[in-house]
């Protein structure tokens, strides 16, 4: 049935374009609105699922609050569909002190990390597409080219661990095997990143996977049949090059984060306005 006059009088009174539209124009001197940190870890999340990392269920990401206390999205619902409104708090045994809620499994891992590196800031661990061949392989995808190596840090393979990080050994495991790293593929398992900033682990991530999709890709065509313009063997970005590359704390490229997330308030222009 359609709706009569008084009802679109209804719905039109509550109508407001922020609903709508892109709920910010960005400017040279501001490219993003003001963000509360659970504001940041929604749109970290859904960021990075158009990156790859998004196996269903899977995944956690944690930010420090500094007093023994972690922002974390939630179980039960996966990371393109995560909203502000859903992200929880839990202290460093798991439990829930904040939000509505269940805690995601395999957390253990991330306790673990922030138990024995208090200045870890935001750690995301999922099992993205293309690192996760690399991890199955256990073995290090080569840095192909620049973007690769953006964000910086140092990629370890953590493969002392077996299993699942359902367990709190296994987690201890991990973290002891991972040391002072800051970027790991977990043999068999996915990948870990930490970041000193929502936008250093957000860089490292797209990094990780992007290195890992381009030297997959390039060891695919080097078993094909080449067209003759080139030798056909891929080379790693001279080392000098990725050593001052590494240096990077992740923090330095303005603008990569802030484009990815006014693509996503422009894909959802709801995420910044009130709960749902
Ligand atoms: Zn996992």
């Amino acid at each position: 049935m359609l709706p009569s006059c008084t009802d679109i009088r209804f719905l039109t009174s509550s109508f407001r374009w922020t609903d709508v539209v892109s709920p910010f124009t960005p400017t040279v001197d501001e490219l993003l609105p003001p963000l509360t940190t659970q504001q940041e870890l929604a749109l970290l999340a859904r960021v990075l699922w158009r990156e790859g990392w998004n196996d269903h269920l899977a995944g956690h990401i944690t930010i420090n609050r500094g007093d023994g206390t972690l922002w974390c999205n939630p179980w039960l619902l996966q990371w393109n569909e995560l909203r502000p409104e859903h992200i929880i708090a839990v202290d460093l045994d798991g439990n829930v002190v904040e939000g509505d809620w269940p805690a995601p499994l395999g957390l253990p891992l991330h306790l673990a990390l922030h138990r024995a590196r208090p200045d870890v800031q935001v750690t995301v661990h999922s099992h993205p597409q293309f690192a996760t061949v690399w991890a199955a392989r256990r073995e290090l995808p080569a840095v192909l080219d620049q973007s690769g190596a953006l964000g910086g840090g140092e990629l370890v393979l953590v493969d002392e661990y077996s299993g699942t990080v359902d367990s709190g050994d296994a987690a201890h495991d991990a973290v002891e095997a991972l040391g002072d790293a800051d970027l790991a593929l977990l043999a068999g398992h996915g990948a870990l990143v930490i970041g000193s900033s929502v936008r250093a682990a957000h860089q490292r991530a797209v990094a990780l996977e992007h290195r890992s999709r381009l030297a997959w890709r390039v060891a695919a065509a080097s078993t094909g049949v080449g067209d003759g313009a080139g030798d056909g063997v891929a080379s790693a970005l001279p080392e000098p090059i990725q050593r001052r590359m590494r240096q990077s704390d992740g923090t330095r490229f303005i603008g990569f984060w802030e484009a990815a997330v006014r693509g996503e308030l422009i894909a959802d222009p709801t995420l910044l306005g009130p709960p749902r």
